[in-house]
């Protein structure tokens, strides 16, 4: 099968600092991978030269087989790239449901974006009026999260999504994204933290100072390795 989703040796830098190193990745239909590694490491960045908002300074970025190295964001998000950033990129002074009807850009009418929005997130429907701003925090993650369906992405890259959270609502957001990945888009979560990714990911890629230093199912062998790695790099 043709991954979705590709980074070939890929290399990325701020001025002249390489921060990624050579990251190999490739994300099937339907699969969740799991990007984790300590604070700092290059995870973001890796997320964002997959959604072409952060250039490659060597190495190639594919989609669906096709080299799309170099594209705009624009193009990347066109082509069903949706990146959600750390810090969820709601409106704060607009209502739920405005930060909705923005995605009818999509082509989709208010409606439906709404509608779909509320089948996956009812607690939505009950704030749609509310200024997105006065949702607790996992309220917003989830209206990034119904913004970013609302382009029926063919790859979804998640960003820290549990960032500020308490485990409970992580766990039940992460069962959501769990649940959107069956529905077909490959989805990329970056985390500092690992426990609740492990529950729903297929498969694991520890990032550590650039690099991918181990990738795998997350079974007990990763889970320990984890703990190696992340410890060997502080
Ligand atoms: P965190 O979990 O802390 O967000 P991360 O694994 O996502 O970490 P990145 O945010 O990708 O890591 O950062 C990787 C490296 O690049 C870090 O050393 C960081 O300081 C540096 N970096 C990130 N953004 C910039 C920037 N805009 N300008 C310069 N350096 C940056």
């Amino acid at each position: 099968m043709t991954p979705l989703l590709e980074l070939r040796s890929a290399h990325a830098a701020y001025d002249r600092v390489t921060v990624v190193r050579g990251v190999d990745l490739a994300v099937d239909a339907g699969e969740v991978l799991a990007l984790l590694g300590p604070n700092g490491a290059g995870k973001t960045t890796v997320l964002r030269t997959a959604a072409g908002v952060h250039p490659l300074a060597a190495g190639r970025l594919l989609l669906g087989g096709r080299d799309v190295t170099g594209a705009a964001p624009r193009d990347l998000a066109r082509a069903g790239v949706c990146l959600i950033p750390e810090g969820r990129g709601v409106f704060p002074n607009l209502s739920v449901r405005d930060n909705l009807w923005m995605m009818t850009f999509t082509g989709r009418g208010r409606e439906e974006v709404e509608s779909v929005a509320y089948a996956r997130f009812p607690v939505l429907a009950r704030r749609a009026s509310q200024a997105a701003g006065t949702l607790s925090g996992g309220e917003q993650q989830m209206l990034a999260l119904a913004r970013g369906l609302a382009t029926d992405p063919a790859v979804l890259l998640l960003d820290e999504l549990s960032m500020g959270l308490a485990p409970k609502v992580v766990a039940e957001l992460y069962e959501q994204v769990a649940e959107i990945a069956r529905q077909g888009p490959a989805v990329v979560v970056v985390e500092q933290f690992a426990t609740s990714v492990l529950g729903i990911a297929d498969r694991v890629a520890v990032l550590v100072r650039g690099r991918i230093e181990r990738q795998g199912r997350p079974d007990d062998g990763l889970r320990k390795d984890l703990a190696t790695l992340y410890l060997g790099s502080t």
